[in-house]
């Protein structure tokens, strides 16, 4: 069965692009609306995001690792639309400076995973990238990447989380921080561990499988650098 990747994407004449592309048109149309309203909620709440890039090549990521910007060879779920990242919009032009925590709760509410948790606010990641948004679990990347999984437009990759026995359910009282955002104080730095708001998240339920390993980018690679906010320079 066909899928946006194989129908829209491969066919397009962008398909090997080496240029950053930002064209909503090349993420698959869910992701796409979702990623339209994180940028209305953020609106709301006075911060004025653009899109940077949606679909990537092959031959772009290639690119990026040889000049040292990525640390991945293989392109990851930009390639198969349905990811993108969101910049601040600074007088027009994308900047990655400042702080993109806010957008943990904004992915959560609009069923994208964010590069600074990976779906898991729980769970210690190596790899931060506080730009990026995607609709796909990261246990699910390695189907992805092989052509033997697409997501359906009911998929929602906080349910598969859950399936695959991760721990990243919204708790009540995480639904409730959400209704007073805005009030809220600026969000708690990335990598902080949560052991001082233990309410805010359900903890891994008894008997579950442990988490899956992050899995970034393709053929599984895993990256063991801490990336910071504000960095531009690493393309996941
Ligand atoms: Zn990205």
């Amino acid at each position: 069965m066909g899928s946006f990747f194989s129908d829209v994407l491969s066919q397009d004449p962008r398909f090997h692009s080496r240029k950053p592309l930002n064209d909503l048109d090349l993420l698959e149309p869910v992701t796409g609306g979702l990623v339209q309203q994180v940028m209305q909620e953020a609106a709301t709440l006075g911060i004025s995001l653009m899109v940077f890039e949606t679909y990537r090549s092959q031959d772009r990521q290639l690119d990026l690792y040889d000049q040292g910007k990525s640390q991945l060879h293989t392109v990851g779920v930009h390639h198969y639309g349905l990811a993108c990242d969101l910049v601040r919009d600074v007088c027009g032009q994308p900047s990655w400076q400042g702080d993109f925590s806010f957008l943990r709760l904004i992915a959560r509410h609009r069923k994208l995973i964010w590069g600074g948790d990976w779906g898991n606010p729980c769970q210690a990641h190596t790899f931060y990238d506080a730009v990026h948004l995607q609709r796909c679990s990261v246990a699910r990347q390695v189907a992805l990447f092989r052509g033997e999984w697409y997501p359906d437009e009911n998929y929602d990759p906080y349910e598969d989380l859950e399936e695959n026995g991760s721990i990243t359910l919204m708790a009540s009282a995480e639904e409730e921080e959400w209704e007073r955002l805005p009030e809220l104080p600026r969000p708690v730095a990335q990598n902080a561990t949560r052991t001082g708001h233990p309410s805010l998240f359900k903890t891994s339920r008894a008997g579950a499988p442990a988490p899956h390993r992050l899995l970034v980018g393709g053929a599984g690679l895993v990256s063991t650098r801490t990336i910071s906010t504000g960095l531009n320079e690493t393309r996941l």
